[in-house]
Order: C-alpha cells, then sequence, then structure tokens
C-alpha cells in the first residue's frame, strides 16, 4: 500500500500549515498550555473570525456559497494539518456539521443564500430537534405536529434531549405534517427560530449538575412556510443525511485524540504503578491495537473514497458503532486505573460563582473541558462521563448493529412489533 500523498496535496498541506503558524497564538501547542473560560470565550470568537476570513470552515463546500470547493485529498490533508496542532476548525458543531451540508444538499437556493452564510460566520447558531419522550430509535415516530396556516408552519409539541437548545438561534426540527401518511412519510423538516413565545426550552440537570441539553416545548410556535427542507412530508429522507453526517468521522485523522488521550491513560498507569498488573497491560493494548486498527481503516476509507467504491451507510454505521465502544471501554479502564484517584475531584476548582455557572476550559490535545466550580473534574474524569453518552447520541450502537444487519449485510429485517 503506497500512503505517500501527490504532489498538490503536499503544496496545498504547505500552504495550510503557513496559515495555521502565522495565525495560532504563539505559545499553542507548548508543554501545560490551557486556557480559562474566559480567555477560550474570547479566543474562540477571534479564532472563528479567523477561520471564516480565511474561508476555512466547510472549505469542501462549493466557493459559491463561501466554501473553497477543496478536493477530497485537499480536504483529508485540511484535516490533518488542523488535528496535528489540535486546532478547533468549526464554528458551530449543529451548524457546520450538520444542518448546513443537509442545506446544501436538500435546501432551495433561496435557503442556500439565506442560511449557509451565517452558519460559516458562526453568526446564527443551531441545536437538533429530532428526538422526542417517544421517539429516539424509533425516530420516523415523532408525534410533534406541524400545520400550515396561511404563510407559517405553527407547531406543537414537544423534543427532549436538544443540547445547547438554550443557547441555539435556530432549531432544525422534524415535525409530523401528515397525520394520515405512512410514519415516514408524512414528516418534514423545518428550521424554526428559537427566540419566541411559542418556544420553551428546560435544561436538564446531568449527574455533574451541568445541563448541556434540554426539553424543548411548543405551544403554537411560528416559521415561515419556505423553512422547509427538502420539500413538505420529505423530512424522513433529509433527516438520514443529516444522521449521516452526524455519524460520519475524519478518515484519517479520527484516530487522533483517542491516540492522545490513551497516551495519557498509559502515562498515568506507569506513574502509580498499574503498568505492571497483567490485566491492565491486556486492556492497555487491546486498546492501543484499536487506535491503530481505526487509523488503518481511516487510510482504507480515504483510498475507497477516491476509488468512488465506498458505502456511505457502512462507513457510518461501523465507525461510528466502533469509536464509541471503544471509548466507553477504553475509559472504564482509564477509571480502573486511577483507582481511588478517579473517585475524588482532583482538578483546580474554576473560579466562579460557588457552583451553579458551567464552565469550559480548554485544553489542546484533549479539548474543552466542561466544569462547574462545584464540581471540579480532571480531563479524564470528563472524559469517562461523556463517554457514557457516546453509545447513545446519533443513533446507539445496537441501532447501527442493525443498520450494518439490514442495509450493509442484507439480513432478514428484525421483527416489527404492530402497532
Ligand atoms: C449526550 C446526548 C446528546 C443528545 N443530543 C441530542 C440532540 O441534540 N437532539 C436530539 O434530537 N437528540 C439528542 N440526543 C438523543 C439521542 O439521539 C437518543 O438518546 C438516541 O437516539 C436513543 O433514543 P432514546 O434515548 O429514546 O432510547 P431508546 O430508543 O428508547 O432506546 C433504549 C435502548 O433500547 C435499544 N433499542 C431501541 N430500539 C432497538 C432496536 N430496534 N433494536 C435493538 N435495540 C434497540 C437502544 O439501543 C437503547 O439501548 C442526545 C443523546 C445524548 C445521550
Amino acid at each position: 500500500m503506497d500512503l505517500s500523498y501527490p504532489p498538490e496535496a503536499e503544496a496545498f498541506r504547505t500552504e495550510v500549515r503557513g496559515w495555521l503558524e502565522e495565525h495560532l497564538p504563539s505559545e499553542w501547542g507548548t508543554p501545560g498550555f490551557s486556557m480559562t473560560a474566559d480567555e477560550w470565550a474570547s479566543f474562540s470568537t477571534e479564532w472563528t473570525k479567523k477561520l471564516s476570513e480565511g474561508r476555512w470552515i466547510c472549505a469542501s463546500w462549493p466557493q459559491e456559497y463561501g466554501g473553497r470547493g477543496l478536493s477530497v485529498m485537499e480536504g483529508v490533508v485540511l484535516n490533518e494539518e488542523f488535528a496535528r496542532l489540535n486546532a478547533p476548525m468549526r464554528a458551530d458543531f449543529f451548524g457546520d456539521t450538520l444542518v448546513g451540508p443537509t442545506i446544501l444538499k436538500w435546501g432551495t437556493e433561496e435557503q442556500k443564500q439565506h442560511f449557509l452564510p451565517k452558519i460559516l460566520s458562526g453568526a446564527i447558531t443551531w441545536c437538533q430537534g429530532f428526538s422526542e419522550p417517544d421517539s429516539g430509535s424509533d425516530l420516523a415516530s415523532v408525534s410533534t405536529r406541524a400545520e400550515l396556516d396561511g404563510d407559517e408552519w405553527v407547531i406543537n409539541g414537544q423534543k427532549v434531549w436538544t443540547t445547547q437548545a438554550q443557547y441555539a438561534d435556530y432549531i432544525f426540527l422534524l415535525a409530523r405534517s401528515d397525520p394520515d401518511a405512512p410514519k415516514h412519510k408524512g414528516i418534514s423538516y423545518l428550521l424554526v427560530p428559537m427566540r419566541q413565545e411559542g418556544i420553551e426550552v428546560r435544561p436538564i440537570a446531568q449527574i455533574d449538575g451541568s445541563a448541556e441539553f434540554n426539553e424543548v416545548f411548543f405551544t403554537n410556535a411560528r416559521c415561515p412556510k419556505e423553512n422547509v427542507v427538502g420539500g413538505v412530508n420529505n423530512g424522513w429522507a433529509v433527516a438520514m443525511d443529516t444522521l449521516g453526517f452526524e455519524r460520519g468521522t475524519s478518515a484519517t485523522t479520527g484516530h487522533r485524540r483517542f491516540q492522545k488521550e490513551l497516551e495519557s491513560i498509559i502515562e498515568a498507569a506507569r506513574r502509580n504503578g498499574k503498568a505492571q498488573d497483567p490485566l491492565v497491560r491486556q486492556g492497555l493494548a487491546r486498546a492501543w491495537s484499536k487506535v491503530k486498527i481505526m487509523q488503518i481503516n481511516g487510510f482504507r476509507t480515504l483510498t475507497s473514497t477516491l476509488n468512488n467504491d465506498h458505502s456511505t451507510i457502512a462507513l457510518g454505521a461501523t465507525n461510528k458503532m466502533y469509536w464509541s465502544e471503544y471509548h466507553r471501554d477504553t475509559m472504564e479502564l482509564a477509571l480502573d486505573i486511577l483507582g481511588m484517584e478517579g473517585q475524588i475531584l482532583t482538578a483546580a476548582r474554576a473560579e466562579g460563582d460557588g457552583g451553579s455557572r458551567e464552565v469550559t476550559e480548554f485544553v489542546p490535545g484533549i479539548g474543552n473541558r466542561r466544569q462547574r466550580p462545584g464540581y471540579p473534574v480532571s480531563p479524564m474524569q470528563a472524559s469517562f462521563f461523556f463517554s457514557r453518552s457516546e453509545t447513545i447520541w446519533g443513533g446507539t450502537a445496537q441501532i447501527q448493529r442493525n443498520i450494518v444487519g439490514e442495509r450493509v449485510l442484507g439480513l432478514p429485517k428484525e421483527p416489527k412489533v404492530a402497532g
């Protein structure tokens, strides 16, 4: 297998590298470098502006919509260079990774002109309104209603687990627009402004007291008639693409954050002597092998993408299942290695208002570490908590297995319970 990249890709690498060196703070990546919540907030705003001016966010989008029209190979190189320096490369995950590509694929020209520039500049932030109290894995059973009233949709119902809803300007939501149609055929995908009277957001307290996701209640909430994406009653097909973007991963860089984290777990095991324990050694070797498999699989994905013989469904489902289960198991191992140290809150206490305010610290290589002043988790503890959710959000690991079984391997469909 030849793993070298063509000369044009290497020339582009030099361009990206030069830009990053010029624009990142000079101390970035030096040992011990981190930012407090306030420093992170102001860096983030400035950085998004620079990324947007440099047209690095969603750079594979066509130029007329603010991208650079990058080739697959250039897109890979761009990801690799940003990942190498742990430089953030997005404005808002829900905007530029989920709804942006969805609008690009399914939106009308007016929707593209109106929303895409605001997504790229970070001017509007988004949340995802798919799950409901009785519709998670069985997403097609959503019961939130959307009815046309003149030039507007009127929305009634409830969403749940809506991450970042308390900060979002817009929600992209699935609502039932034809209650008489078969369940997959009567759903519309709507773009609804969040800041209006008919929408109430109630935060859900998590185990550490923070509230990252919410319940969202719609009582005669409204959005313009034109804000339906992909056509009335065609929301299921549109939503499947959004979920594909959510499950997708950056082929050759996806393993990097796990590799960095595993290095710090191995370091902890060496420090406290657990590295001598044969079971711990086996666990670490297993984790190391899985990270290598992710890396090699990344090259395989890239090769089949370049050869145009890849299956997006197969890759999305198998990758999501593999990395999320790897991470859950490895963070359990990490907590075992830490032993009693893992049970106590050892991180420096963040300054704040005594417990209610959520703060974020940024550690390059590890990412954002969310903590509350009253619950100062270490990066490893934070990662352990979050890893519990990774086999659930974006479609559970069991649902990914069903997709692989039915749609990739062609096994018989799972039996459905009537009703
Ligand atoms: C951190 C986090 C953030 C989230 N953010 C959002 C968000 O922003 N917006 C949003 O819309 N949703 C969000 N979700 C919700 C997420 O999409 C759902 O939790 C997920 O789809 C599972 O649905 P459920 O919780 O209703 O579980 P259920 O569907 O009730 O599943 C319960 C269990 O049964 C299993 N199961 C269900 N059906 C089958 C089947 N057919 N075959 C085999 N096993 C099955 C599941 O795998 C699971 O183990 C978030 C979830 C988490 C954890």
